[in-house]
């Protein structure tokens, strides 16, 4: 039973626990209705952060994900947080649930290289398009060039890092050369792994708005080319790990996840807590 009440947003019966730590966004992502109903931006206080994850950790979590609808505008600073949070002496590690590219700093990407026990090597940082033009039309704050720069910044300092994205298929006027730019970026670039969402209207927003809309069965057959991207990549990256010893917690009675966020099946392990495991048997998380 738990010791104290917990503000969690999400707990695995076993050893991971989901901190909801922000609330709210207003970058009005063109696409995006969250700005219009969760506006005003939310963070919970430092304090409360740290004791309710020595709280979760007491009670037998070890992976504490943090989350939010944009983590990144945690209000005293998402690194700062992070700086507090690994200087808990208790043995736990903590994830970052999704983060925007420029969000991303200097400081959070050393934290990562100087505590690979403690921050997972796992990095969501969702990409929407490839295509500079779709990327302007969506009102994300970066160009294809940013994102691929600051791509090649981290892993120059964290090369074995897990990293995923979302990507929107079948956006408002997004032509097959744009697609074919979304496909040849999502190619070059070290994605692990990437959920794919098929466009749809969301009332309210500017991109409901738009004409020039494309037709479901060209979004259908554009999320199946990205599928196939998906897969090779994730193979590919399974691949590379393949035989690699990692640190995991226990999801279920026979899986666990590592820190590059590899599902690793018939793990025999009666650990808890943190252990280290060789990635056999291995399959990208959900
Ligand atoms: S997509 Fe994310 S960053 Fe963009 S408006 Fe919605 S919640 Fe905010």
């Amino acid at each position: 039973m738990m010791k104290k009440k917990q503000s969690v947003c999400g707990l695995d019966k076993h050893s991971r626990a989901f901190l909801k730590i922000q609330d709210g966004c207003n970058s009005f992502c063109s696409y995006c209705i969250v700005p219009y109903v969760r506006n005003v931006l939310w963070s919970k206080p430092e304090k409360e952060v740290i004791s309710e994850i020595i709280n979760l950790v007491e009670n037998g979590y070890s992976e504490i994900v943090l989350t939010g609808i944009h983590v990144g505008k945690y209000e005293e600073g998402l690194s700062s947080l992070i700086r507090k949070i690994i200087q808990i002496c208790l043995d736990f590690r903590i994830r970052i649930s999704s983060i925007e590219l420029n969000e991303i700093d200097n400081d959070l990407i050393k934290l990562m290289n100087e505590n690979p026990d403690k921050i997972c090597r796992h990095l969501h940082i969702p990409l929407q398009s490839g295509s500079q033009e779709i990327l302007k039309q969506m009102n994300r704050k970066y160009t294809a060039k940013n994102f691929e720069e600051k791509i090649t910044q981290i892993f120059k300092e964290l090369p074995d890092l897990c990293l995923t994205t979302d990507i929107i298929t079948g956006f408002p006027g997004e032509t097959d050369v744009n697609h074919k730019e979304t496909c040849e970026f999502v190619k070059k670039l070290p994605f692990a792994g990437f959920h794919i969402f098929s466009y749809s209207d969301r009332q309210g927003t500017k991109a409901c708005e738009l004409k020039n809309k494309v037709p479901a069965i060209e979004i259908n057959n554009r999320s199946k080319d990205l599928f196939k991207i998906d897969l090779d990549k994730k193979r590919k990256f399974l691949n590379r790990n393949l035989g690699t010893k990692r640190k995991a917690v226990k999801i279920g009675l026979d899986k666990a996840l590592t820190d590059n966020y590899i599902t690793v099946k018939r793990c025999v392990s009666k650990n808890s807590g943190i252990f280290e495991i060789e990635v056999i048997s291995p399959q990208i998380s959900e």
